[in-house]
């Protein structure tokens, strides 16, 4: 069957600029061939350090900002090529929940009017009761009260705002939600009650989502299959499972073993990463991992690019050593 999302070859650079002319100098690779699939009511987690292009990947399928190349399909239509109007409607079917619920809720606006402004731009409801109704309702459904409509974000803690955010992205009853970093900004305490209601309201209303994090932990037990991204790529793709207890790739491994195990019997050998992530503007040759690989061996790794492979049924990585 076909995926609900299709992300095939995506690329975003970003131009950097200098000079008195203000010519472009150089480009950020920000994401750098990326392909994957999420089909309909599944959670690809999404996972790797600040820089890795995650969201810049999120925020194109969304085409809040434009790819440089590739494509991404949503129920068989090509988002990369669609026109003002049509990404209008798409926009009823995707939609994201942004990290900082601090940021992203204007603080002049009332809840009510955050939550109902997709209502009245996609006239999804016929008068002024209804509009109250579904407010009410979406204010339920993220666990606020519906009095709570009348106040400003400022008078809430980040986890309520996040609800806000949350029920404001459901409000046109998407499809599919891209999830960037929604619990980083949030006391540790509050981020199992937001990953909670995510599932909840998952299951409630058949939701897909493509799930943002820089911590594996926080994607574990939450995403039917995870994607670890280095550096604009896509070092490893695997079931959740099959990533946590068998993965392929170095990065992932040392990802891994930075996550705390419950069980105090098990040892896990924490793998230290030499070096910080190279920049995304002059992105290391062959493997791009190569610099701070602890296995990695040259001139192989320097010179050749390792394709993303299946190395076991449904189970990608790009490495040349396994
Ligand atoms: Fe390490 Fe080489 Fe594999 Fe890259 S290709 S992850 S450098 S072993
Ligand atoms: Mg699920």
């Amino acid at each position: 069957t076909e995926p609900l999302l299709r992300v095939k070859d995506l690329v975003k650079h970003f131009p950097i600029k200098g000079g008195v002319f203000q010519r472009q100098v150089d480009k950020v690779h920000a994401v750098d061939g990326v392909s994957f699939d999420i089909a309909q009511g599944e959670t690809l987690g999404v996972v790797g350090e600040s820089g890795c292009g995650k969201s810049t990947t999120g925020r194109c399928i969304l085409r809040l900002i434009e790819p440089t190349a590739g494509e991404v399909w949503f129920e068989g239509k090509n988002v990369t090529a669609m026109g003002k109007d049509e990404l209008r409607s798409l926009a009823r079917d995707m939609q994201i929940i942004f990290q900082d619920p601090y940021a992203s809720l204007n603080p002049r606006m009332t809840v009510g009017t955050i939550i109902g402004e997709a209502l009245t731009i996609h006239k999804l409801t016929k008068d002024a009761n209804e509009y109250r109704d579904r407010i009410a309702e979406l204010l339920t459904l993220v666990g606020l009260s519906p009095d709570h409509m009348k106040r400003y974000p400022h008078e809430f803690s980040g986890g309520q705002r996040q609800r806000i955010g949350i029920a404001r992205a459901l409000a046109v009853n998407p499809k599919i939600v891209v999830c960037d970093e929604p619990v980083s900004a949030l006391d540790v305490s509050v981020q199992a009650q937001v990953i909670n209601l995510l599932e909840d309201l998952q299951d409630k209303l058949q939701l897909t989502y493509m799930f943002i994090a820089h911590d594996l932990s926080v994607v574990e037990h939450f995403s039917d299959r995870v994607a670890v991204m280095y550096l604009g790529k896509v070092a490893e793709i695997a079931p959740s499972t099959e990533l946590y207890t068998n993965p392929l790739h170095p990065y992932t491994e040392a990802l891994l073993s930075a996550v705390p195990i419950p069980d105090p019997t098990v040892k896990r050998q924490r793998i230290m990463l030499q070096g910080d992530v190279p920049s995304p503007i002059r992105p290391p040759t062959g493997c791009r991992f190569h610099t701070r690989c602890p296995i990695a061996q040259l001139p192989l790794c320097s010179h050749e690019e390792p394709a993303l492979e299946e190395k076991a049924p449904g189970h990608w990585a790009a490495c040349h050593l396994r």
